[in-house]
């Protein structure tokens, strides 16, 4: 089989990269081994992930109802019915995507891949299905096969209770006791819904506090709340050894821990991640990789090897659906001669765990990290109208602002729905605004969103929702 263009894996990296290079004219084959286009994402990352956290939310929220006089009795959990819903949102969008590239006339092979060289791949077939056939020659290639979870030595059991995220997902039961090793955001993002769903929930992460890299302030509020909710989280603290027993899965501790030796029904491993770029035949090809294993790509996705492309989180951090799905434009339109770019100031990143988490271009702590002249303007929701009404007034809203400049370059957000407030940052990050232009935009009231602006306003001393003294 020969084709202009190949993109091989079917997440939203390797689709949006697929569909947008049809829409412009190519001839593009899409090369996935598993059933179902959408990649990780869809498959067994955001999209499951925010099903489930849906239900953990509508369970908060009923319960949260009680401060307000309104009682519901305790829920009911059909577990078997939350998989079938969570599976019913996948395999719809699943199925929208197929026929998104069928419309494109996207040729889409199920197959394993690996490059014989720089202009073929090798198929395997996936199932039992034969192949029509077993090579695909091409003029170029984007490479965008994705990352997979991270399997750390001596954690790695073989035993169905001991789960990676993947695992998790497919929400086998729900446990007495879970253990989620990790406190990064896929760990808080299981550990929510497990705890929602009636586990006690112990996190365990190795560095002295969750979520690391966030900004502390907008981890501190999350960290409060998930105290309660979670039966324990231990800070500086490894596992040191995981045992399948026949009634539970026995866990060695080491950290500021009183008991040592504990027994879990379920271990959830959440460790990070890494690239799929070993056992691809990539040394038949000029791909370059760092010594993490992601594809040294430049600002138009190239690769080292003048054939191939590399997008998505096998291109590095930050792994993000939407950094993949962008990167994938840009290497099509780089394909196509147009002058595109990656060059992002802000790549958005959420945590959906309640309450959120959101960022977007320089943190607090990247620019203390590198030095930078920078302020902050923080507003506390506790003195937003709308927070209040909701009863959430734990968040805050931070802009990073480039001292020299006035610019905003970043934007730090936690409480109730951050991530959907995040899209207004990463715009004004994007577009250079200065702090004065965030705070003279009129935002409805009342709404979260109004405390971009009136955050902005703290800057300027014009904030008329706080009261600041004035210096002599
Ligand atoms: P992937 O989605 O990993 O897709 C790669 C595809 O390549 C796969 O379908 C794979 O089958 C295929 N492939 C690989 N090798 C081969 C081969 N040799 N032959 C054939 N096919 C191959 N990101 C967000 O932005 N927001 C979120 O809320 C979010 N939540 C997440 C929750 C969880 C639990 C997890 C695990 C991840 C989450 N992510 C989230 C991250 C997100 O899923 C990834 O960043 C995204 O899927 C990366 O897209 P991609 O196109 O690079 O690759």
């Amino acid at each position: 089989m020969k084709t202009q263009l190949v993109v091989l894996g079917g997440g939203p990296g390797g689709y949006a990269a697929a569909f947008l290079a049809a829409d412009l004219g190519m001839e593009v084959t899409l090369v996935d081994r598993e059933p179902r286009l959408g990649g990780v994402c869809l498959l067994r990352g955001c999209i499951p992930s925010k099903a489930l956290l849906h239900v953990a939310k509508g369970i908060a929220e009923a319960e949260h109802m009680a401060d307000w006089g309104v009682e519901f009795k305790k829920p009911k959990i059909d577990v078997d019915r939350v998989r079938k819903q969570k599976e019913k949102v996948v395999a719809t969008l699943a199925g929208g995507l197929g026929q998104l590239a069928k419309k494109r006339k996207v040729k889409v092979v199920r197959a394993r891949a690996t490059f014989a060289d720089s202009n073929t791949l090798k198929l395997e077939a996936a199932d039992d299905e034969p192949l029509d056939d077993d090579r695909i020659e091409f003029d170029h290639c984007i490479l965008a096969t994705g990352s997979r979870p991270a399997a750390v030595p001596g954690l790695d059991v073989d035993d169905d209770r001991v789960m990676n995220s993947s695992d998790a997902l497919e929400l086998p039961d729900v446990p007495g006791r879970l253990l989620v090793v990790g406190g990064g955001y896929i760990g808080l993002e299981m550990g929510t819904v497990y705890a929602a769903l009636g586990s006690k929930v112990t996190v365990v992460e190795m560095t002295d506090g969750l979520l690391p890299g966030a900004d502390r302030d907008l981890v501190r509020p999350l960290a409060k709340r998930l105290e309660k909710q979670f039966e324990g989280i231990y800070l500086d603290t490894r596992v040191t050894s995981l045992e399948a027993g026949g009634d539970a899965v026995r866990v060695t501790l080491d950290g500021e821990v009183d008991e040592k030796e504990q027994r879990f029904d379920r271990v959830l491993v959440s460790v990070g991640r890494r690239p799929n770029s070993d056992n691809l035949g990539l040394e038949n090809t000029q791909v370059e990789l760092d010594d993490r294993g992601f594809a040294l790509a430049d600002e138009k996705q190239r690769t080292a090897d003048p054939a191939v492309l590399a997008i998505g989180d096998v291109a590095g951090e930050p792994m993000l659906a939407h950094k993949a799905a962008h990167q994938g434009k840009v290497a099509v339109e780089a394909l196509a001669g147009e002058p595109a770019a990656f060059a992002p100031r802000a790549v958005p990143a959420v945590v959906f765990t309640d309450p959120e988490i959101a960022w977007a271009g320089v943190t607090e702590t990247v620019a203390e990290r590198e030095g930078r002249e920078i302020k902050t303007a923080v507003f506390p929701w506790a003195a937003s109208g709308r927070a209040q009404a909701v009863g959430r007034t734990e968040g805050l809203t931070k802009w990073v602002i480039d001292s020299a400049t006035e610019r905003v370059i970043g934007c730090g957000l936690v409480g109730y729905g951050a991530g959907d407030l995040i899209g207004e940052a990463v715009l004004a990050v994007e577009m250079g605004c200065a702090v004065r232009d965030v705070a003279e935009t009129i935002h409805p009231h009342p709404t979260l969103s109004e405390t971009l602006g009136t955050a902005a306003e703290v800057h300027l001393g014009t904030a008329t929702d706080l009261y600041r003294p004035k210096r002599k």
